[in-house]
């Protein structure tokens, strides 16, 4: 729904965009990176008004690219 003007669940129209922080107080969205997790990358949520779908989406490259290097030695086992 961000590279689109409509829901892809039920074709809605009206998409919101909800920002992310790298602050972490509740209700912020943002995944832990870096050493013992200390940084944080703003996740945005796009949602449609209409049936509630959202979907997340990191927007900085250089944020991907951290989030890259810091998860990319974890055996995905881990996260099961
Ligand atoms: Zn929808």
């Amino acid at each position: 729904m961000k590279n689109s003007s409509s829901c892809y669940k039920c074709a809605g129209r009206k998409i919101i965009k909800v920002p992310g922080k790298r602050h972490r107080s509740p209700g912020d969205n943002a995944i832990p990176v870096g050493w013992l997790h200390t940084g944080t990358i703003p996740v945005t949520r796009y949602v449609c008004c209409q049936c509630g779908y959202s979907e997340e989406w990191i927007e900085d490259p250089k944020h991907i690219k951290k989030l890259e290097t810091s998860y990319d030695n974890h055996d995905l086992d881990e996260f099961v």
